[in-house]
């Protein structure tokens, strides 16, 4: 098990305008909206506290396409009869940026200011999907490095997978160590935290899609990263 705080978080205007849902045909907005974007984002990486902690196992394909890990739990997770054929081990990470940052726009909700609020809300996505896309560049490197490939991440609750099997990657890190809880309704706290499994083999195939959205068929969630979806 590692645990990762030297993070970087990287969050742009675009990023925050798209997650808003706002069609790029719309153009840019006006100068007050932009400049309270930047501040707003100046202030997010005042707040955010990226950490992750990750570890890895034994798994394979069984014949119905299921994830067996090497415990014995069996996971169904759609997608990963293609994407992670040749299974031999998965990496099993969750990624924070603590708490600070939604505390300061549950207090902003409260004074009345629900727009800067709402941004800071979306820095706070944009900022901990920025922390997930670089702690499975850093799995996938050091994959490669050992002779295997990574095949994409998928995350309980997204893509099909039920969001129940987080009680399996919860069960199995120390999520305390980071921070990070799980409550009755399988969701972490702090809510701007992101949990992931990513397959790796020697025969699995490398994956360029690497972001979960690629597989999601929720085309109206504004955090969707990718236009199009592999079905
Ligand atoms: S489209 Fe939305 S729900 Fe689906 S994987 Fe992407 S961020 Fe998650």
């Amino acid at each position: 098990m590692e645990i990762l705080r030297d993070l970087k978080v990287e969050v742009s205007e675009a990023d925050v305008l798209r997650r808003q849902g706002r069609p790029r045909q719309a153009g840019p907005p006006s100068a007050y909206v932009n400049k309270l974007i930047t501040e707003t984002i100046k202030e997010g990486y005042e707040l955010v506290r990226p950490q992750s902690l990750y570890d890895e196992m034994g798994a394979s394909l069984n014949e119905q396409g299921k994830v067996v890990l090497s415990n014995g739990t069996v996971l169904d997770i759609p997608h990963v009869r293609r994407e992670w054929a040749g299974l031999e081990m998965v990496t099993l990470a969750i990624c924070t940026i603590g708490p600070l940052l939604e505390e300061r726009s549950s207090q902003l909700f409260a004074q009345g200011d629900a727009a800067t609020a709402l941004i800071l809300d979306t820095v706070g996505s944009a900022a901990v999907g920025s922390v997930a896309r670089q702690v499975d560049a850093l799995i996938c490197r050091r994959t490669q490095a050992r002779g295997m490939n990574a095949g994409p991440r998928f995350e309980p609750g997204s893509t099909g997978w039920d969001i129940r099997d987080q009680r399996v990657l919860f069960s199995f890190l120390p999520a305390q160590e980071i921070g990070v809880n799980l409550n009755e309704y399988f969701l972490m706290i702090p809510r701007k935290s992101v949990s992931f499994m990513m397959g790796m083999g020697s025969e699995v195939t490398e994956s360029k899609l690497r972001r979960p959205c690629y597989y999601c068929e929720r085309l109206d969630c504004p955090s969707r990263e990718v236009a199009e979806v592999a079905l």
